[in-house]
């Protein structure tokens, strides 16, 4: 086998690697928290919160409406009664009675309204754990098949690495060595030359430079500077 093809194998090898080094890299940069599950996380709390919120202030207003009702009971009892009998003092009375009723009935339609809020909180929240359960779901499955790609990207890095090792030492080490040195100021130091047109570049071979590179395995393109592989 003519250096050149060997050089051109290695990089084939070599491009395989990179490509497989940039999907791995590509896949690790996948891996971890995922914005949407975040939101949709965060979104539950806040709903949450003032779901809590609404509850406690539903909560406070039963207890105010029970505390006005005992009060409301206590000022007809005496009202009532029959005990009282000063006019001025019935009148003051029954204004308490007036104001005690109007405000229950203030803080009652304020409770309606608080349950309405926190029927609708409570469907709210039911509705983004499931939406978060499913992203969940999903981004777990998502996880665990990133981490199968990456595992096998690793894999086949393992096995270009051993094949080019073994390859390596079956080349001239001064060939490698013209080979590391355009691929470090091109990226890609073997051009293909096929039907007379260098593959690197597009240019067409004259007859002397393709008996040149021929006779000599290691001749550099004179356009794009890669070491020329006569396929
Ligand atoms: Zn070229």
């Amino acid at each position: 086998m003519s250096v050149s093809k060997q050089l051109y194998q290695l990089q084939e090898i070599d491009l395989e690697l990179e490509a497989n080094e940039q999907a791995l890299a590509r896949v690790i940069s996948q891996l971890g928290e995922s914005q949407v599950v975040v939101a949709a996380r965060n979104e539950l709390t806040r709903e949450s919160q003032r779901l809590e919120e609404l509850r406690q202030q539903q909560h406070s207003m039963e207890w105010e409406i029970d505390d006005r009702t005992v009060k409301l009971a206590a000022v007809e009892e005496k009202l009532y009664s029959g005990r009282i009998t000063n006019p001025k003092e019935l009148a003051n009375l029954q204004h308490e009675a007036d104001g005690l009723n109007s405000r229950r009935s203030q803080v009652e339609d304020k409770a309606l309204e608080t349950m309405e809020g926190v029927s609708r909180g409570e469907a709210k929240v039911v509705t983004l754990g499931s939406q978060l359960k499913k992203l969940e779901v999903e981004w777990q499955h998502e996880q665990q098949q990133l981490l199968a790609e990456a595992e096998r990207h690793k894999a086949t890095i393992a096995d270009l690495k051993q094949k080019r090792q073994l390859m390596v030492v079956n080349i001239d080490p001064a060939a490698v060595d013209v080979y590391h040195g355009v691929k470090k100021q091109k990226g890609r130091a073997v051009a293909k030359v096929e039907a007379g047109t260098c593959r690197g570049c597009g240019i067409t071979l004259f007859t002397a430079q393709l008996q040149q590179a021929r006779g000599n395995p290691l001749v550099k393109g004179s356009n794009c500077r890669g070491i020329w592989f006569l396929a």
